[in-house]
């Protein structure tokens, strides 16, 4: 049997990192930078006032106070976004709104608060400091500083930055693509009447969420019944367009193992070198991958506690480097198990359960048992027992994947 170790260096190797793309703003989000960004302009753009007020000469203000105000004509009004370039006039004021372009020759700005709002003449109760109010053209970017690194995630902030720096396109490494495949003649889509011996297909929709949750792109989810034939042509419609390909079921030792079948000497894919191994743990023991039409393939078993823990301690990981996101697996917390428990032997099990964080302890969950899929749904964590390990007393203290 392999260790979890082993096929997650396996699987890993087989899930490679697409190559560096352009995307729009909107399509980078949540993904990594490729290359650093250079800012290609300033920001602010241009001086900009950071108040409503009058843009002065602060010395024409200077003798300003509510007993001794100081009159100026108002020579001219400056919204927001008007582009003609202004020149202040000694003892005038410009009427100017927060973000407007503060005109040559003004050296403050008085807020409307510390005026009367004049439209004409204005009447100054306060002085205005030199400078005070101004947003000074680069104070935040200096044109061709490195504003973002490689390997940043893109973040509604760096969006914004980008934006604002009038970038409409980010380098980024791109989500992995992935197919997702459910296979059994007994699955039927929920929504439609369940024939007897007939079960709802769960793992498709939870498995491309999976998928998506760790940051990759589903490009088709499709069920197959245990038919090659069936199997194959899904593979044909979609396998080329796929970085990664995920099915369950059909893998264990069983008759009518579609999977398995596919890509042995008989199968639609003429044994295109997918490879069937036993993995030392629970649950999740019957592992597949290899590659189908150049296609990295994963094949999951088909119960559903199976398949997910599979995918977190397989594929998550795997998808995560290939784009280069931090923190590719689930941080590992030391907790205290407060029951005692029994694990199989030459296994390492994979136990639902419920951490504490505030105590740091933690209870297994349900049974260990791969189709109860009700207690995977409530948990916080998974438990890692060591292989060696069949007997856990109460107070040991373990590992916990926390899946929150
Ligand atoms: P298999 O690995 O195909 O032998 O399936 C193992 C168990 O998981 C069987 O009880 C299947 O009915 C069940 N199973 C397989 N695939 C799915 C699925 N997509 N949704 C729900 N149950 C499944
Ligand atoms: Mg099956």
């Amino acid at each position: 049997m392999r260790s979890v170790e082993e096929h997650q260096h396996v699987v890993a190797a087989m899930i490679t990192a697409r190559a560096a793309t352009t995307a729009p703003l909107a399509a980078a989000q949540g993904l990594v930078l490729a290359a650093d960004v250079v800012a290609p302009m300033s920001l602010p753009v241009f001086d900009n006032s950071a108040m409503d007020g009058y843009a002065v000469r602060a010395e024409d203000t200077a003798d300003a106070t509510p007993q001794h105000p100081v009159v100026l004509p108002v020579a001219e009004d400056i919204p927001a976004g008007r582009t003609d370039q202004l020149t202040l006039q000694p003892a005038t004021a410009h009427r100017i709104m927060t973000g407007a372009p503060v005109p040559a020759g003004a050296t403050g700005i008085v807020p409307v608060e510390n005026t009367d709002g004049g439209l004409h003449s204005v009447t100054i109760q306060q002085s205005a400091p030199p400078g005070k109010h101004i947003r000074r053209a680069g104070e935040d970017v200096a044109a061709g500083t490195t504003v973002l690194r490689r390997g940043q995630v893109v973040t509604p902030a760096v969006l914004g930055l980008a934006a604002a720096l009038g970038l409409a396109e980010l380098p980024v490494i791109p989500r992995q693509r992935v197919l997702v495949i459910s296979t059994g003649s007994e699955l039927v889509t929920p929504g439609t009447p369940l024939q007897p011996g007939q079960i709802y297909e769960s793992n498709s929709v939870m498995l491309a969420g999976a998928v998506r949750e760790a940051g990759a792109e589903v490009i088709a989810v499709a069920t197959a019944e245990d038919d090659v034939t069936q199997f194959g042509s899904i593979l044909d419609r979609h396998a080329a367009d796929a970085d990664l390909i995920i099915t369950s079921g059909g893998v264990s030792a069983g008759a009518y193992e579609v999977v398995k079948d596919a890509f042995g000497p008989d199968g639609v894919q003429g044994g295109e070198g997918v490879e069937f191994v036993k993995v030392a743990m629970q649950p999740g023991m019957p592992q597949g991958v290899g590659r189908v039409a150049g296609t990295t393939i994963v094949t999951l078993p088909g119960n559903p506690v199976s398949a997910l823990v599979s995918f977190e301690v397989f594929i998550r990981p795997a998808l995560r480097t290939a784009m280069g996101l931090p923190d590719p697996y689930r941080p590992h917390r030391p907790a205290v198990l407060a029951e005692s428990l029994t694990s199989p032997r030459g296994k390492r099990q994979f136990r639902r359960a419920i951490l504490d964080a505030e105590t740091g302890s933690v209870v297994s969950y349900g049974p260990p048992a791969s189709h109860h899929l009700r207690w995977l749904a409530s948990a916080n964590g998974l438990l890692d027992i060591p292989e060696d390990v069949v007997e856990v007393q109460a107070g040991t203290e373990l590992q916990v994947w926390d899946l929150t």
